[in-house]
């Protein structure tokens, strides 16, 4: 065997068999590559492209968009994923107006419900909820509806934030305790908290890991949005719409069925592996896969510390959301709201009023969050259907026999999500935040994660245009 020929055989024994096979050609196929197709990698690309650069977007599914996912078989077309654009969403409502797309306002559609309280397996008429025995909110919450609206209104009343942007101020370091921590401070009981926090859970799994800051900068930014225009809008024929049309302005630059497994980076460009066995170079690199991804891409050399911790241990939130038709309007018959909040497997069920008819209900959604969904995860899709159809129909006896599950989506389950979205746990967004948003040598990040000033939809945006514009400043 020739000296050199054994030299590489050692050097690759070394590095191990799960080391990133090497690239015969070493010239660049495009300008920048981001992984994954959302709209936060879609954003990217298209503004780099309008910059003159040659962009390439590798996607693993076989259709684009990621976390917005319309269900367009349905009624309507519900969301699966991203739901709502609000009033302070000024890069996604410029590009789906420039983009030619129609936005529905379903905020008046979203506020006519008036969902009814199923606790300890009755439904407790909204007259006796406030001195009903199950009633665990805390004294002069009682009046209340259960769940985190009262929640919501203690988290207004101590917010320290004085604009939303201060969350990421070092000042603010002060604030980040966990939910549980300034609930008690609060006077809350143990009962309160699992009661009015963690059934049908806003944020985390349980109020000890999901940090207050995230909700303090929530309730401030909520407000910036509501202030510029209370809206909740849709794009017409679903919001997948709106990736699918950036996409189709990038054309060919878009791959499917492309799930990145490995990168590798030099002083001088980024290599970057696919499953197939294909691998494509660009100058620069962008990650706008989910945060819970990114743990299955092997990077060469490895990460930064802090963003391979961060990337490790950063939580995402669960919801499987299930999505009924039934057969007759059975509300009409027992007389409740086909609406209610629940401490079963069925969560929180929701009337969709998906058609130009604001009066008709199209179907019914049922949100399972946190603890709830991860259970609910265990099972297959038919034996989960089938479980929250059984625990809706105890409440309901008018519903039996009507209800059929039409739609179904576990988002911790989806390899390519692991979650709907990042949930910050106490001391995590000092400590991981300014890293996420950090170039690594030619490596740059995008997604919702990434995000510095928004939530959902707007941050995926945000990060995209920052790390768009990161790198417009190398090339
Ligand atoms: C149930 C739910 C409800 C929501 N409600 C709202 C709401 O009402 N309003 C709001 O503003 N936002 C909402 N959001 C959040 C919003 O949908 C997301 O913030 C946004 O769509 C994220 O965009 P993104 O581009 O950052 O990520 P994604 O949309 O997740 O895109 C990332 C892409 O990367 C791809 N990918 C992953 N791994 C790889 C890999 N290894 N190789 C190649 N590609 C890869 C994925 O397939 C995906 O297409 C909700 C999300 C969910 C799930």
């Amino acid at each position: 065997m020739r000296r050199r020929q054994l030299m590489r055989l050692t050097t690759a024994a070394m590095l191990g068999a799960s080391t990133l096979p090497r690239r015969a050609t070493a010239a660049a196929d495009a300008d920048v590559i981001v992984i994954g197709a959302g709209i936060s990698g879609l954003y990217t690309a298209s503004l780099l492209k309008e910059q003159g650069a040659k962009v390439r977007v590798l996607e693993a599914k076989s259709h684009v968009g990621g976390r917005l996912l319309s269900l367009r078989k349905l009624d309507g077309a519900p969301e699966a994923g991203g739901d709502s654009i609000l009033g302070g969403y000024g890069r996604v409502r410029d590009v789906a107006v420039k983009l030619g797309l129609k936005l529905i306002d379903y905020e008046q559609r979203r506020s006519r419900e008036k969902p009814e309280i199923a606790i300890g397996g009755q439904v407790i008429p909204r007259t006796a909820w406030p001195t009903h025995p199950l009633n665990l909110l805390p004294t002069d919450g009682k009046q209340e509806f259960p769940g985190r609206r009262y929640f919501e209104k203690v988290v207004d009343q101590h917010n320290p934030l004085a604009s939303a942007s201060d969350w990421f101020e070092p000042a603010s370091k002060a604030y980040d305790e966990s939910v549980y921590a300034f609930l008690r401070r609060h006077g809350w009981s143990d009962g309160a908290i699992a009661q009015n926090y963690e059934t049908n859970i806003g944020r985390g799994t349980s109020a000890h890991d999901c940090s207050i800051l995230t909700w303090f900068f929530r309730r401030a930014w909520d407000k910036v949005q509501t202030d510029i225009e209370n809206v909740a809008l849709k794009v017409s024929g679903g919001n997948q719409s709106l990736p699918e049309a950036m996409a189709a302005k990038l054309g060919d630059a878009v791959l499917l069925n492309r799930p990145v497994v490995g990168v590798r980076t030099s002083n001088t460009g980024a290599e970057v592996h696919c499953q197939d066995g294909s691998s494509y170079n660009a100058k620069f690199l962008v990650c706008a896969a989910p945060i819970g991804p990114l743990r299955s891409i092997r990077f060469d050399p490895a990460l930064p510390p802090a963003v391979a911790k961060a990337i490790r241990l950063v939580p995402t939130m669960m919801i499987t959301k299930v999505f009924l038709s039934a057969r007759k309007p059975f509300w009409e018959a027992d007389g409740l709201s086909p609406a209610m909040w629940t401490d079963t497997f069925a969560g929180e069920i929701g009337a969709l009023r998906q058609a130009e008819d604001n009066d008709r209900v199209t179907g019914l959604i049922m949100r399972i969050r946190g603890f709830t969904s991860q259970r609910l995860d265990t099972l297959s899709e038919q034996e989960a259907g089938a479980l929250v159809i059984s625990e809706y129909q105890k409440l309901r006896p008018a519903a039996k026999g009507l209800l059929e599950v039409v739609g179904y989506k576990s988002w911790a389950k989806d390899p390519y999500a692991r979650g709907t979205w990042v949930e910050w746990a106490p001391g995590q967004i000092h400590e991981f935040l300014p890293e996420l948003v950090k170039p690594a040598g030619r490596i740059h990040f995008a997604g919702e994660h990434a995000s510095l000033a928004n939530r959902g939809m707007e941050a995926a945006m945000e990060a995209g245009e920052r790390a768009a514009i990161e790198i417009m400043d190398r090339l």
